[in-house]
């Protein structure tokens, strides 16, 4: 594993992390969860990414990763990362949702209870509020840093402008500022559009998510939707309508290319995302242990030509 510093911080981040959005809840087997949890870990990935909401149900993620922790992972709390989040709906009411005091600080004190942490690594507002003041939702974070409940904290999917704002409200406050959590991949390209310039003025890093587009980027589905892919279960939030016969056009080019530099497709699409010095990171899913070891094998090879990345583009224009 190599490690990248983290904006202007001291924290270094694996280059690739482990998320526990799909594959982590109480509806999947738990043998495979905590199997993927430790080979990522014997890997070197020592970030683990969390959010309250995680599972199918909500909160069952947290309550996977409580669980190795307190077993296979004991005594390893000092060598990991670990983050999660509040944004998204998570219990009934108006409390349960979006970016005010009292619903970040609850978060996260049942986060915390979930996984049988006094603290995590990094707190995240998980998605902007349109209605709350920023300041409100800046100054928990806040209260919670000093609360000694998380390290440092970061935002995600705030667009560029939300990020200049909140760079500017946590750095009066004193508090360590230190990630954005964007989503980027291939068929996303938003972030290309000034937030990432605007993340190397705030002096933060930049982890990006669904980096394989949430399996599409991959040679998944190549021949169809296969029942046991995200796009095949009940509870994915990748529907099959999702997989047009567009986009698997694009992704055979794709996987050409991917073949001719000797890599699988999601090596590429995960060594595409990490080519901005921005990036810190890219946190990616997994449904098996064969998929964390593919996902590491990206760093063997990282660099792409000018040839490459303007074929790429092509492609993608089509
Ligand atoms: P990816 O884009 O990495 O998609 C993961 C899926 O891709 C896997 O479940 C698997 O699908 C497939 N896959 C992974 N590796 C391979 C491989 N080597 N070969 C073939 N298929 C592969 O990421 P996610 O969408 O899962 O997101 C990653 C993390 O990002 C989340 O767990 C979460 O931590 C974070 N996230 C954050 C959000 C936010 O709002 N901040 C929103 C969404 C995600 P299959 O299950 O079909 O095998």
């Amino acid at each position: 594993m190599s490690y990248q510093r983290c904006g202007r911080s001291g924290l270094l981040l694996p280059r690739i992390s482990l998320g526990l959005w799909h594959n982590f809840g109480g509806v999947d087997p738990f043998d495979v969860s905590r199997d993927m949890i430790l080979r990522a870990f014997d890997q070197g990935v020592t970030h683990f990414d969390l959010a309250n909401n995680y599972g199918p149900p909500f909160g069952s993620a947290e309550q996977t990763f409580g669980r190795v922790l307190s077993h296979e992972l004991r005594g390893y709390r000092d060598e990991l990362i670990i983050s999660t989040k509040a944004g998204w709906r998570m219990w009934p009411g108006p409390y349960g949702e979006w970016g005010s005091r009292k619903y970040l600080i609850a978060s996260l004190d049942q986060s915390l209870e979930r996984m049988g942490l006094e603290y995590v690594d990094i707190f995240y507002h998980h998605r902007p509020d349109p209605e709350t003041p920023l300041e409100e939702t800046m100054a928990a974070l806040d209260q919670i840093v000093r609360g000694g409940k998380a390290l440092y904290v970061g935002v995600s999917s705030y667009k560029a402008e939300e990020t200049r704002r909140a760079g500017k409200l946590l750095k009066e406050l004193g508090t360590p500022f230190i990630i954005h959590q964007p989503r980027y991949n291939m068929f996303d390209r938003w972030i290309e559009d000034g937030l990432l310039d605007t993340i190397e003025d705030v002096g933060i890093g930049c982890i990006v998510f669904s980096p394989l587009a949430q399996g599409l980027l991959t040679n998944r589905y190549l021949s169809g939707v296969p029942a046991d892919s995200r796009a095949g279960k009940p509870h994915g939030m990748l529907r099959p309508e999702h997989v047009t016969s567009d986009k698997v056009a694009k992704v055979r080019q794709l996987d050409d290319i991917a073949r001719g530099r000797g890599q699988t497709l999601a090596q590429m699409a995960i060594a595409w995302t990490l080519r901005h010095p921005q990036v810190t990171s890219a946190v990616i899913g997994t449904s098996r242990v064969a998929q964390v070891d593919d996902a590491v094998g990206a760093l063997a090879y990282l660099g792409f030509s000018g040839a490459e990345l303007r074929r790429i583009d092509e492609i993608l224009a089509a």
